[in-house]
């Protein structure tokens, strides 16, 4: 027998998870959350690679209704978030409300019952009402097609799958890629393996991350006086919005102190005039991520890191060939190659409304009206959709913001007694319009190729503030919806 739901979920990562506590608070009970892995924590169960950590500041990461106070370090390391993911899927009862090893393949929405009908890769089908995509924008590694890669007698992986069981003591290793990723595995492997090789195809600005642990007396304030907590907080969140920002959006000031930053950083560390000019990007910052970390140019000067300029031509048994000739060996390849961002939903056929394929209605790129909804595709809403990644700020910030949305769009289909809700073309194409033509002020724009575009487009990213976007989110605007009742 078919189960049927008022909501199914996919993926139990940060947003589908805060969906799951939001949907209880909301009093709906009758929902399930399909995960296609074997644990929650989507992004941070994955990427448990060496030196692995959050990006923006601990104080920022986590749900503002669960706000830790005893974070280890500013910057926190993945195990104690992936903790902490797990404590709120237990503390809320979650794990009750999620089937894992359900990987969603297919999802089409029946016009006649106003359900979707979802449908796992081993054939096992579900029906809901709602269906909301938690997938992630950075889910899917991007392991790059290199011409003679099979044929590697080592080990070799992705830095979002690392094997552990490969002992790289002593090893030559080669990191293909110099991404974020990448940045935080070099320096703690370059300590212990024998030669690291870096393949790198362009330089990224990099800043350096103050980094420490939480002082004891840190944690205690925090602990007895929540607005000490609070407070770091909103500094924190105040800093990304007023120095960061402005920085994306191009302002010649902030874009300048950045530079100076990640430049005297540089300086300071690589003295070696030729392996600084291979460091330095040729593109403005921001336009994209500008990375930070500790110890990764300090993991370039030591004598066993190589960093490796020309494009990779082929891999043989043994090692890597580059353009220009040269063959290395390497024992161990690892890929710090980042994720497959676009298209979205990657993986899943999602079929809508007179069996309208959503990647067809996406092929000239990702849109929908506040990241949340497109037309065609009633009941249908996502989240960290299209244009909704940051370059300053936290997501989980932005996926509160649109769960709340998705449950006042689901108390108004109450209210009005209507079997579905689905975003007017014309309000999506009018929202559109507007962010693409923001976002073409945007210092993404200013580079041809990056994980934020599809083509010349900007897929992933928003181009306001936190601020802007979560005031939009807060009140739910019913005149740019069609609330419909299917006729017995
Ligand atoms: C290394 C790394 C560091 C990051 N650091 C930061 C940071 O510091 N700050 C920040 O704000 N953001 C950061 N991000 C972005 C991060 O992805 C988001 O902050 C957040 O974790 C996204 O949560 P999510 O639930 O939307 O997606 P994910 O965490 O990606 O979860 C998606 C879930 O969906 C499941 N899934 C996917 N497809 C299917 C399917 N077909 N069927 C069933 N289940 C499926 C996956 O298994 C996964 O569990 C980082 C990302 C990476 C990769």
């Amino acid at each position: 027998v078919k189960k049927s739901y008022h909501t199914v979920i996919i993926g139990a990562g940060f947003s589908g998870l805060c969906m799951a506590i939001k949907l209880r608070e909301a009093g709906v009970e009758d929902f399930l959350i399909l995960e296609k892995a074997e644990d929650v924590g989507g992004t941070w169960r994955d990427n448990h690679y060496p030196g692995a950590e959050c990006d923006v500041p601990s104080s920022l990461y986590s749900y503002s209704f669960e706000r830790k106070t005893d974070w280890d370090y500013q910057w926190s390391e993945q195990p104690q978030i992936l903790e902490y993911i797990h404590k709120v899927t237990q503390k809320h009862g979650l794990q009750e409300k999620i089937q894992f090893g359900s990987e969603v393949a297919e999802a089409r929405f029946d016009e006649a019952a106003s359900t979707w009908e979802i449908t796992l890769n081993h054939g096992e089908t579900f029906s809901a009402r709602y269906l909301i995509t938690a997938v992630g924008q950075l889910h899917q590694p991007n392991t790059p097609e290199i011409m003679g890669s099979s044929s590697f007698s080592g080990a070799q992986f992705h830095s979002a799958q690392w094997d552990h069981s490969v002992d790289l003591a002593g090893k030559s290793v080669a990191v293909v890629g110099n991404a974020a990723s990448a940045v935080q595995f070099v320096p703690p492997i370059a300590e212990d393996v024998g030669k690291l090789t870096i393949y790198q195809r362009s330089p990224n600005w990099l800043a350096k991350k103050l980094d420490r642990p939480y002082t004891d007396r840190e944690k205690s304030m925090m602990r007895q006086f929540p607005f000490v907590k609070t407070l770091a907080r909103f500094k924190t969140y105040l800093r990304n919005e007023l120095l960061v920002y402005p920085t994306m959006k191009g302002n010649p000031i902030h874009s300048w102190l950045i530079r100076q930053l990640c430049m005297s950083y540089l300086k300071r560390v690589v003295k070696d005039e030729r392996l600084r000019s291979k460091l330095i990007p040729d593109y403005p910052i921001g336009a994209k991520r500008v990375l930070t970390a500790n110890g990764y140019y300090e993991a370039l000067v030591r004598d066993n890191v190589d960093l490796v300029t020309d494009g990779i031509d082929h891999i043989d048994e043994q090692g890597i060939t580059t353009a220009d000739g040269a063959h290395r060996n390497a024992d161990v390849i690892i890929y710090g190659t980042g994720f497959i961002t676009n298209p979205f939903i990657y993986g899943i056929n999602v079929i809508g409304q007179q069996g309208r394929e959503l990647s067809e209605h996406w092929s000239s790129g990702a849109h929908a009206y506040l990241g949340v909804a497109t037309h065609n595709f009633p009941n249908l809403f996502f989240l960290y959709g299209p244009n909704t990644n940051l370059g300053h700020n936290s997501i989980l910030l932005m996926a509160e913001a649109q769960v709340a949305y998705i449950i006042q769009a689901m108390k108004k289909a109450d209210t009005d007694s209507a079997d579905t809700v689905e975003v007017r073309e014309q309000a999506e194409t009018i929202y559109d319009k507007e962010i693409q033509r923001r976002l073409n002020k945007m210092a993404w724009r200013k580079i041809e190729d990056s994980w934020y575009k599809s083509g010349a487009r900007v897929t992933n990213n928003w181009p306001g503030s936190v601020g802007e976007y979560r005031r939009i989110m807060r009140s739910f605007d019913s005149g740019d919806f069609d609330f419909q009742t299917t006729a017995e």
